[in-house]
């Protein structure tokens, strides 16, 4: 399908913390990282993510994990 991307990596849903504001957000440029209200479980927009996984280091919970 086009613009899904297979590299995009995915939450973790068991270590994701649901952190008031995901930090995370800041690192990916492409802004595939979204996280609607605070608290909430964020995720990654596969059809925006270009499977960089620079996002894998930046989790202080290690909740981004690569497919
Ligand atoms: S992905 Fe990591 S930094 Fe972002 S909300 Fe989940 S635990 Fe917090
Ligand atoms: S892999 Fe790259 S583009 Fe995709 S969410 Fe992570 S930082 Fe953003």
């Amino acid at each position: 399908m086009i613009g899904i991307n297979d590299r995009a990596p995915r939450i973790d849903a068991d270590k994701c913390r649901a952190c008031q504001r995901c930090p995370v957000r800041k690192t990916c440029k492409m802004k595939a990282l979204v996280q609607f209200e605070a608290h909430e479980l964020p995720y990654i927009d596969r059809n925006v993510c270009r499977g960089c996984l620079v996002c894998l280091e930046e989790c202080p919970f290690r909740a981004i994990v690569a497919e």
